[in-house]
């Protein structure tokens, strides 16, 4: 039997990107002690108020069908909670509720594109962007964010990759893999290509909660933005909850209710226990937030002082997220190259840069996800294997 081309295409005939990753799970598997630094998942587990608020929902019976929208409590938070972050005023048929932030990734393009459509990302980008936009029959077009340009994306390369006609722009601010919290002068001229070629700007904002210094923008508060901006949430980074499988899409009500319908027909919903607890989750306030990644912003800080120490690897401005995006091309290799000798030296597993697009060749993305003791040392050792092949 034939399998459909959208679907035997979703990784577009190359690598997914993945090789290093599990490679290490196969010695992990084999029983070889490696240190884990590629995947963007805490070294926490979900806090147990928020799981005996997902065991009271169950108990209670909220265990059918649950509105396809969301439940109105969750949509109510999280309309008030971006009305509040951004001054945007949105109520809850702005919002609708999916199983996770990758579930609303491919909505937010289903209804952006039709098939054979161009669909701008930005290069560097999370590993899962081109597919996406392939599983809509969507066509995906990188445009790069240099490393000159410290990762941040130029108004100008969006607009000539726009000239050649698209419908959309994802962009992803605090990012992975790179740690970039776009500037407003990055985010003022997305909007004003966004706006000059009518393209829906889609903006994975799933990192909101992790920003290290400045603000988090979101470039649906910028003029004449909301009625062309679809916003992407969840409740994976923020609370420690990505097997929960909860996030959302905040927009402009009539592509809400067409998003609905599109639910409807695919998902139908996200279990009810499950918004509950997110429900639960997003009203214990930023504290529990702040809780949640200050893992990350304290070992970001201790990795500074690491690196600060050498000359060999330097680190791309580490802005948010739970990455840090490390230059490696002094050692002369390629970040595939240095990533696949690392893991057979010293056992230490992490992202090349190659993973995420052209744009972070000769970089490694280091995940800040196993304890500080253990992380600092990876680094350290890291740091003196580059230093090693550099010859210094
Ligand atoms: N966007 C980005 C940039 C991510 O890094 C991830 C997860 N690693 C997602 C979206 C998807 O997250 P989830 O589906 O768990 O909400």
């Amino acid at each position: 039997m034939k399998i459909s081309h959208r679907v035997a295409n979703i990784n577009g005939g190359g690598s997914d990107g993945w090789d290093v990753f599990l490679k290490a799970r196969g010695m992990i598997a084999e029983g070889v002690a490696v240190t884990e630094l590629t995947i963007g998942e805490h070294d926490i587990r979900t806090a147990a108020p928020i799981l005996q608020e997902m065991h009271r929902s169950a108990m209670g019976g909220h265990t059918g069908y649950a509105m396809v929208p969301g439940i109105n409590t969750l949509r109510d938070t999280v309309a008030a909670r971006v009305q509040a972050r951004t001054g945007v005023p949105t109520t809850r048929d702005n919002v609708i509720i999916t199983p996770g932030g990758q579930a609303a990734l491919f909505a937010a393009h289903s209804v952006a594109c039709d098939p054979g459509d161009t669909a701008l990302y930005i290069d560097p980008y999370y590993a899962t962007y081109p597919g996406t936009i392939r599983a809509v029959s969507a066509v995906p077009q990188s445009v790069p964010a240099h490393a000159e340009n410290a990762f941040q994306p130029r108004a100008a390369d969006i607009a000539q990759a726009a000239e050649q006609g698209a419908k959309s722009l994802l962009v992803n601010s605090p990012n992975n893999p790179t740690g970039v919290v776009y500037s407003r002068e990055t985010l003022d001229g997305i909007a004003q290509v966004c706006k000059a070629h009518d393209l829906w700007l889609i903006s994975d904002e799933v990192y909101d909660t992790q920003v290290w210094t400045g603000d988090h923008l979101s470039p649906r508060a910028l003029p004449g933005m909301a009625d062309r901006t679809l916003v992407v949430g969840s409740m994976s980074k923020s609370h420690a909850m990505t097997g929960s499988r909860c996030g959302w899409i905040v927009g402009p009500q009539d592509v809400i209710a067409n998003l609905v319908n599109l639910a409807t027909n695919t998902t139908y919903g996200v279990p009810g226990y499950i918004q509950d607890a997110a429900n639960f989750a997003l009203n214990q306030g930023p504290q529990v937030e702040a809780e949640v990644s200050e893992p990350f912003r304290r070992r970001r800080e201790k990795a500074m002082a690491v690196l600060a120490k050498q000359n060999t690897v330097s680190l791309v401005p580490a802005q948010g997220a739970m990455y840090l995006m490390l230059d490696i091309r002094a050692t002369g290799l390629s970040g595939d190259d240095f990533a696949n000798d690392l893991l057979d030296t010293h056992h230490i597993a992490v992202m090349p840069g190659e993973s995420f697009g052209q744009a972070a060749a000769g970089h490694i993305r280091v995940a800040m996800t196993i304890d500080d003791d253990r992380f600092i040392a990876a680094l350290e050792t890291l740091c003196d294997f580059a230093a090693g092949l550099a010859g210094k």
